[in-house]
């Protein structure tokens, strides 16, 4: 079956490459219900979403995605329901956003180094004015040829080891944690599959995250195989937790589902949204 909830995608407000009006007439398109927008460390779209999805006559949910540092590897926490004028979480976005400005040259003069020039203003020239993060980077080697699509680019730039790689320090989880539940939010791991941490150090992720009141995993996303669908709904009914699902779209051709395309959370698991009334009484699946 086929999902019409989907709580995780980007808009130019961060990385991705419609803006939230057009996002969202998208989601309409493909028949989608429910939709959160969940920007990168920034809700600066949320308000305009929210309108054009009324017009539309879909749900609308206000997200967001922090990135995290938690143990010297970079974590994304989403919220969900989040008050986006909050004024700690408000303050946090705005102290992480100022922060991907220094990385930024950071990674510029990592490529500089082998030889890749320009790469501080192309990418600025490709976030248009919102924040800054390696996906612009990526469409400038790629505009450049060093690269012939976004999963080569990710392959052999912009990662730990690899040129262009800048070590940086985003929110801690506790404060990220604290800024969306404070604002009234519930707190979701993004993508657990991709971040490679052994199975011991993910579960001790798993029980930190419960016990600083976080409610919910991707169980269904876009970067995760129909094998981890399984592995992380079991890993959630492990420890309690609900499921989310969302297909982390960043516009068409730039990841890896296309919007509308998702399959149900499997049937053993409790979704995120089972209690919000905003959702009660919308048919959330097609054949
Ligand atoms: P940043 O927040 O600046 O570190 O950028 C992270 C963004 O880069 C993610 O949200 C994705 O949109 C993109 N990204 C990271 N790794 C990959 C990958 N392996 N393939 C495609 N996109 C990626
Ligand atoms: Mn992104
Ligand atoms: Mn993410
Ligand atoms: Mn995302």
């Amino acid at each position: 079956m086929r999902s019409l909830i989907d709580l995780h995608c980007h808009s130019t407000v961060s990385d991705g490459v419609l803006t939230p009006t057009e996002i969202v007439n998208l989601a309409a398109e493909k028949g989608i219900r429910v939709l959160a927008l969940t920007d990168h460390d920034d809700v600066d779209g949320l308000a305009t979403a929210r309108a054009v999805a009324e017009k539309q006559g879909m749900q609308f949910i206000d997200g967001v995605e922090i990135s995290v540092t938690w143990r010297r590897r970079t974590l994304h926490i989403i919220g969900l329901k989040i008050d986006p004028e909050h004024p700690p979480l408000v303050n946090g976005l705005a102290n992480i956003r100022s922060g991907r400005h220094t990385r930024a040259v950071g990674m510029a003069k990592a490529l500089e180094k082998i030889g890749i020039h320009g790469a501080l203003e192309g990418a600025y020239e490709y976030s248009k004015g919102s924040i800054i993060s390696r996906t612009h980077f990526a469409r400038y080697l790629i505009e450049k040829g060093y690269a012939k699509d976004t999963k080569a680019v990710f392959k052999h730039y912009l990662v730990k080891g690899k040129p262009g790689y800048f070590e940086h320090q985003w929110a801690s989880l506790e404060d990220a944690m604290a800024w969306i539940i404070g604002s009234g939010g519930v707190a979701v791991i993004a993508h657990p599959g991709r971040y490679e941490l052994g199975r011991v150090t993910m579960l001790e992720l798993m029980h930190e995250f419960r016990s600083l009141g976080g409610l919910a995993i991707e169980v269904v996303t876009g970067s995760h195989s129909v094998d981890q669908y399984q592995e992380f709904a079991k890993m959630a009914k492990q420890f309690d937790l609900a499921a989310s699902m969302g297909s982390d779209f960043h516009g068409k051709g730039q990841t890896y589902i296309e919007m509308g395309r998702l399959p149900s959370l499997p049937e053993n698991c409790l979704p995120v949204w089972h209690d919000w009334p905003e959702v009660k009484n919308i048919e959330l699946e097609a054949h």
